[in-house]
């Protein structure tokens, strides 16, 4: 019921800090489970035949975590933790449940060894729901999920699911001491319970499955989407104000998440990991059952590393945004400046006030990280005094800090070079690929800095940088989209010849031994080569979804599902777009289901795209569900007019079938205006947004307003650069 819907459920104080103890009684048909966050105290059949189950007084608590459920369901129950694990879902789902049982069990007692501090509850209950507007919720006790956020079916789900189930789960479970035990004071602090707890999964994970390397995926996953919205001028501070039950809604975003996750993430590296640990206990024990400010913890961290930690992070959690350090260079030394970053590139010096203190993590020749402070406006460095030179250095090794690098363009050519050269570490190659997109989006460097860099790395091994440099080669082509056809297939020719190599010595058979990371890399390379249209793939996957439909279940491997559905909707007939909506209504597991939905957006008949759009309204998809059809309408020209007209023309239905308060409507706005590129478009938006009242969703409108500005911007600036790059590109290959 978080934030504010307690109170909808029945008569309460319904603040986080009005905290009590709850005696909940539920009366159901006596063939339906019904669950708390307690365990049942007794349950009586009542003179109506109808069934009264009662559940122990709870511990003192907030509001917001109370919930019940009543419904046919059937659990499995792992008894590795001294209570009782179970997760539930409807009948029939029994196997898909056990992944998440025994993952939860061992999370649970991972976490209380690591706190010091047991676990309060007798039991934890973890349901998968069918229709779920969040990801999940931690109600304290009773965490309820979305389906493909819980279950895990080793035939039918791929390596991306496995890992979003360990996160999600890992992520509810340490709610339940930060945030549940101990709770904030008031919504401005919410950014601390979503990122501790964002933060605390990758640590349990990072224990857990070491070889999923998730602190490099870090840096290319949530880092980015930290930098990415806090580089908008509509960003905030992660410490927000917040008064109104409307504005609460839309404070659960990427700033919270992310950003309060990396500023969680740049104390734990400052602290050292096991200091920081040590500190949240001191924390926990403190503060049990009761409220807490930002302060409190900073408190808590202080005493343990015996470090201001308040006075390092007050910039971070009370200021907007992040700098862009600009270097220039003079021999061995080198001068630093930090601004304020904008991803429109206009930052104005009213917005540029912030001094951020930043730890400089210069890395050497011999590998080795110097930190250096940067607590004003610039600096010079001498390299020599820190065993580096004007041959080799780099700025933000490991991509630990929160700031982007700008350095002279010859620099750019030489950490190439570097990368190419095995000189930098992963978390490097991921950092300064995502740095040269984020500056060429900007209009700090062209966008040929970037094509320059990712044709010099076609060679390159590791997923997290592969996957990286797919992910900016595809912002581009996205960008690019509405741009001439010539222009738009010398893109995508440009992506078979990156490619193709590499699908080619990879493969697209998958084998139980294969690393998480490998099975991801494998399954994106393949989808990009499908994107890539090239003639070999594409037959590929057409006769492997031919199998698939012919009854071959196998078939397809879940990896690569999205991609096979993808190629079988663009080039398939009505009767494969119905097969395709057959799948989502009876999937063999979720994921299949999602991946068939996302995929008919992406047909070339514009006719069957039609008819696509009107799923999302006439009850076929589920609310849940819906983002998925508007993302695969968003991967095309004709798609992406379909989607701004349906905003557009169903706004009333829209916004009745999705309230502004379930969040569901944010996703929308955000993809039926996310690939609009336009001077046109952005006329349309603003004369549409304009007569609306925008009460609860106000920031999904300036953020995609914001966004839509950048694309055009970087368009203005970029075109011919683009041009120039692929034609000059494309006469050395025909040599
Ligand atoms: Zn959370």
């Amino acid at each position: 019921m978080e934030a504010t819907d307690c109170r909808r459920a029945f008569p309460s104080f319904d603040e986080p800090a009005l905290k009590a103890t709850f005696d909940i009684t539920l009366v159901a048909d006596k063939e339906l489970t019904a669950l708390s966050n307690m365990d049942v105290k007794e349950e009586k059949i009542l003179e109506s035949g109808k069934k009264a189950t009662s559940f122990n007084t709870s511990p003192v608590m907030s509001t917001y975590l109370v919930a019940f459920i009543v419904g046919e369901l059937s659990y499995v129950e792992s008894n590795y933790f001294r209570v009782p694990v179970r997760v539930y879902a409807t009948p029939g789902m029994e196997d898909r449940c056990k992944f998440s049982a025994e993952l939860g069990a061992r999370t649970l007692e991972f976490f209380e060894k690591k706190f010091d501090v047991p676990y309060p509850l007798p039991k934890m209950d973890m349901v998968g729901i069918h229709d779920f507007s969040a990801g999940a919720m931690e109600n304290w006790g009773l965490v309820t999920y979305r389906v493909v956020d819980l279950l895990f079916d080793e035939e039918n789900d791929n390596a991306n699911t496995k890992q979003r189930v360990a996160e999600v789960v890992q992520h509810e479970l340490a709610h339940q001491w930060f945030g549940n035990l101990v709770t904030m004071d008031w919504w401005d602090g919410l950014w601390l319970n979503e990122g501790f707890a964002t933060w605390m999964s990758w640590y349990s994970c990072n224990s857990f499955y070491p070889d999923w390397k998730v602190w490099e995926t870090y840096v290319g996953d949530n880092l980015q989407s930290c930098l990415a919205l806090d580089s908008l001028r509509s960003s905030h501070p992660v410490e927000v104000p917040v008064k109104r039950a409307d504005e609460v809604n839309q404070i659960f975003d990427a700033i919270s998440y992310s950003k309060g996750s990396c500023i969680v993430k740049m104390v734990s590296i400052i602290l050292g990991e096991d200091t920081f640990i040590r500190g949240i206990s001191r924390y926990l024990k403190r503060h049990q059952y009761g409220n807490t400010e930002t302060g409190d913890l900073w408190k808590a961290l202080s005493e343990e590393s015996g470090l201001d930690v308040a006075g390092i992070m007050d910039t971070w959690t009370s200021k907007v945004g992040f700098p862009v350090l600009t270097v220039s260079e003079d021999g061995n030394t080198i001068h630093v400046r930090q601004n304020r970053f904008l991803a429109t590139g206009d930052v104005k010096p009213e917005e540029d006030t912030t001094i951020y203190p930043l730890s400089l993590a210069l890395r050497n020749k011999s590998g080795k990280v110097e930190n250096i402070n940067l607590d004003k406006r610039e600096i010079s460095i001498d390299l020599s005094k820190y065993d580096a030179s004007s041959a080799f250095y780099k700025l933000n090794a490991d991509q630990a800090g929160l700031y982007r690098t700008l350095y002279p363009p010859e620099r750019v050519v030489k950490l190439s070079q570097a990368g190419a050269d095995n000189l930098l570490s992963v978390e490097d190659r991921v950092g300064l690929i995502a740095d040269t997109a984020s500056l060429s989006v900007s209009g700090y460097q062209k966008t040929s800095a970037l094509l320059d860099l990712i044709s010099l790395w076609k060679n390159e091994k590791e997923p997290n940088v592969w996957m990286e440099m797919l992910k900016r080669f595809g912002a581009i082509r996205k960008t690019w989209i509405f741009q001439p056809e010539s222009t738009t297939d010398a893109l995508k020719q440009l992506l078979g010849e990156l490619v193709l190599p590499k699908v080619n010595e990879l493969g697209w058979n998958f084998h139980a031994e294969e690393s998480l990371l490998q099975q991801q890399l494998k399954g994106t390379l393949f989808s990009s080569a499908v994107s890539s249209e090239n003639d070999k793939i594409v037959k590929e996957a057409l006769s492997l979804f031919e199998k698939y439909a012919s009854g071959d279940a196998k078939a397809v491997h879940p990896n690569i599902r999205a991609a096979v559905f993808g190629a079988a909707a663009k080039y398939g007939d009505e009767a494969t777009w119905q097969r395709l909506v057959d799948v989502y209504t009876s999937p063999k597991s979720s994921v299949e289901g999602l991946a068939a939905i996302t995929a008919l957006g992406g047909a070339k008949n514009v006719d069957l795209q039609k008819k696509t759009i009107k799923l999302t309204l006439d009850g076929t998809v589920r609310s849940q569900d819906v983002f998925y059809v508007l993302n695969g309408l968003s991967t095309n020209v004709a798609g992406i007019q379909i989607l701004w007209d349906w905003l557009r023309e169903e706004w009333d239905a829209i916004t009745k079938k999705f309230p502004a308060n379930m969040g569901l409507l944010l996703n929308i706005i955000y993809i039926c205006t996310g690939s609009l590129a336009t001077p046109q478009h952005l006329k349309e938006f603003d004369e549409f947004f304009k007569s609306k009242d925008t009460k609860g969703f106000d920031k999904a409108v300036s953020i995609s307003r914001d966004r839509l500005v950048s694309r055009i911007a970087w368009l203005e600036r970029d075109v011919k650069d683009v041009e120039e790059w692929l034609a000059k590109h494309q006469s050395s290959t025909k040599l």
